[in-house]
């Protein structure tokens, strides 16, 4: 994954458990080495993995 902002390669941070959300469960931290920006990735729970076969039908 590339930095939004640079494009530069990001460096993973890692992964923690969200307590305090009922819509996601995991968050991934990564940073920019190049212009340190913060990113911060929230899976929701509740994805949308079946998307391509619902707009398939
Ligand atoms: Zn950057």
């Amino acid at each position: 994954m590339n930095c939004w902002h640079c494009g530069a390669e990001l460096i993973w941070g890692g992964d923690h458990d969200v307590e305090d959300s009922e819509d996601y469960d995991i968050v991934t931290n990564l940073s920019c080495p190049k212009c340190n920006s913060y990113i911060e990735v929230y899976h929701a729970i509740n994805d949308n993995s079946d998307y391509d076969d619902l707009t398939k039908a």
